[in-house]
């Protein structure tokens, strides 16, 4: 199946490893150029280049940002047009929060926690919208978590932010559709470096790999129509109706 993604501008954050970096390599295959970004020099120079073994040399650019500094996602969309000239694929990414119960986190773990995985996303949609839209299709995923159909009991920090975030999209989407379709895409427990500082899962681990192909797909010509949902990719772990 053709995506329709060759050619197109692709800011995928947090992605010198795991869900993001999955994502990028994905969207990358199928002809993106794409901008990633993280905080450590290191996996993020591996990631480039294992990224534009796929995509070809100059198609990928890397940018060394703490994501969740306010002023960060307007610096890498600036980046992203200078280097590209457009943008038409935002994947927002940021790391998770830390473990704990309801009851015992702090007020200051609260407010990063909703910096992190709610108000950073936010931000990067706003910096990135002029530009998604001017591109004509413009696609934005965000990678949350299944906890925003089922808490998760030891990360209440991730439940409280990402259904924060949920209820903001579900919004946003209505006001940008059909110019641009916005989507969380939620993954349940898969086999990646915050997975095993998390300690594991006992239930079977999603493969990072194909949910990097189903972000491509959600940010596919084909997929215009599928806007204002939370795709859940946990292999059946969250037990809701709804
Ligand atoms: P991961 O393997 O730990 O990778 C995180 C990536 O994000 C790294 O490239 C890291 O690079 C980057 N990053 C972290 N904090 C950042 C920041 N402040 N600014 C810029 N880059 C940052 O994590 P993952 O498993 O792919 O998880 C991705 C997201 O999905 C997280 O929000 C996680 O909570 C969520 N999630 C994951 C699972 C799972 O099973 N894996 C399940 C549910 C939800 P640097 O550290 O160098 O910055």
């Amino acid at each position: 199946m053709d995506l329709g993604i060759a050619g197109k501008v692709a800011l995928v954050t947090a992605s010198s490893k795991g869900l993001g970096k999955a994502s990028a390599l994905a969207l990358a295959r199928e002809g993106a150029k794409v901008v990633i970004t993280a905080r450590g020099e290191e996996a993020l120079s591996k990631a480039r280049e294992e990224i534009e073994a796929e995509a070809g040399e100059g198609e990928v650019l890397a940018i060394r940002a703490d994501i969740t500094d306010p002023d960060a996602p307007a610096r890498v969309v600036r980046d992203t047009l200078d280097r590209f000239g457009g943008l038409n694929i935002l994947v927002a990414n940021a790391g998770g929060p830390p473990p704990g119960r309801a009851l015992d986190v702090t007020d200051e773990q609260i407010a990063d926690a909703v910096n992190a995985n709610l108000t950073t996303s936010v931000r990067l949609v706003r910096e990135a919208l002029p530009a998604l839209r001017s591109g004509g299709a413009g696609r934005i995923c965000c990678i949350t978590s299944y906890s925003v159909k089922q808490p998760v009991p030891n990360l209440a920090l991730s439940n409280l932010a990402r259904t924060g975030l949920w209820a903001w999209a579900k919004t946003a989407a209505r006001d940008l559709f059909p110019d641009v379709t916005l989507n969380l895409v939620c993954p349940g427990p898969h086999a990646t470096d915050r997975m095993i500082q998390l300690g594991g899962s006992d239930s079977p681990m999603g493969d990072p790999g194909d949910f990097g192909r189903i972000v491509a797909f959600l940010c596919s010509t084909s997929a215009s129509y599928i806007s204002g949902t939370a795709v859940m990719v946990d292999g059946a772990a969250s037990a809701g109706l709804l």
